[in-house]
């Protein structure tokens, strides 16, 4: 009997010996382990501003923070010579198109408003920006002046030297030069990049900021093709290829 229990003991072991893999004795086949996937990077997060609003608000608002010097919240901005149309409904429906562009790249989008019945003042929206982080703030405009033969978009930026937005300037105007380069490889015509301590809306901001102002309303023939919605798409597009520029540029 003592012979048949050891007898059945050494079986066990044998067959559980068996059944401990060999790992180091003989090469193993093992699948080859997925290759790291690239860390995802933060999507950039731009603000998107369309410039005015249906009702303008003539209350006055700080035009910069601690400042005594108030100027109107917000107007309602100008309209077109030709179409008629607000100036507001140009920005917004650019604005939109600009949005969807972006989102399509992986970009991170904000609105400042994405309908014309709100009330919110420029500081707000620059405020706004600030809250989203906002690596960029894009504020939509059309122009609009007294000579009806003046066209061509025009780039605004904070000042260098104003105590407000001197911190963002840099920034700010890196974004505008890639925009002009962008705007004239498509044939738009840029009248230059101009500083601005006057407003409200770059002077709360401490995000980098820009106005595109996208063309006249003043003059006939501009104002129709700022209302055409395949030029509202090339300009977006430009501003989506700036926005691609500059973040390369940053890296
Ligand atoms: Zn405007």
């Amino acid at each position: 009997m003592k012979k048949l229990r050891l007898f059945v003991l050494l079986l066990i072991l044998v067959t559980l010996s068996s059944l401990i893999p060999t790992y180091g004795l003989e090469p193993i086949d093992l699948p080859e382990p997925p290759a790291p996937s690239e860390p995802e990077k933060p999507s950039f997060i731009v603000c998107i501003d369309p410039g005015h609003q249906a009702k303008g608000d003539g209350k006055s608002e700080a035009v910069a923070p601690g400042s005594g010097q108030r100027k109107a919240r917000v107007s309602s901005g100008t309209a077109g010579v030709a179409t008629k149309k607000a100036e507001y409904v140009v920005n917004l429906e650019a604005s939109m198109i600009l949005k969807q562009l972006l989102e399509e790249k992986g970009y991170t989008v904000y609105m400042t408003r994405e309908s014309h019945d709100v009330n919110i003042s420029n500081a707000e929206r620059a405020e706004f920006a600030n809250q989203k982080g906002a690596q960029m703030t894009i504020r939509i405009h059309c122009d609009s002046i007294g000579n009806s033969g003046k066209t061509g978009a025009t780039l605004l930026v904070p000042s260098k030297t104003s105590k407000y937005t001197s911190g963002i300037y840099e920034k700010s105007n890196a974004y505008a030069e890639c925009l002009k380069t962008a705007l004239k490889e498509k044939g738009v015509k840029v009248n230059g990049i101009f500083e601005r301590g006057d407003m409200t809306g770059f002077n709360w901001s401490r995000v980098p900021v820009v106005i595109f102002e996208m063309g006249f309303m003043s003059n006939y023939n501009e104002d129709r093709m700022l209302s055409d919605p395949s030029y509202q798409h090339k300009l977006m597009e430009a501003v989506v290829e700036a926005l691609d520029m500059y973040r390369d540029n940053e890296q």
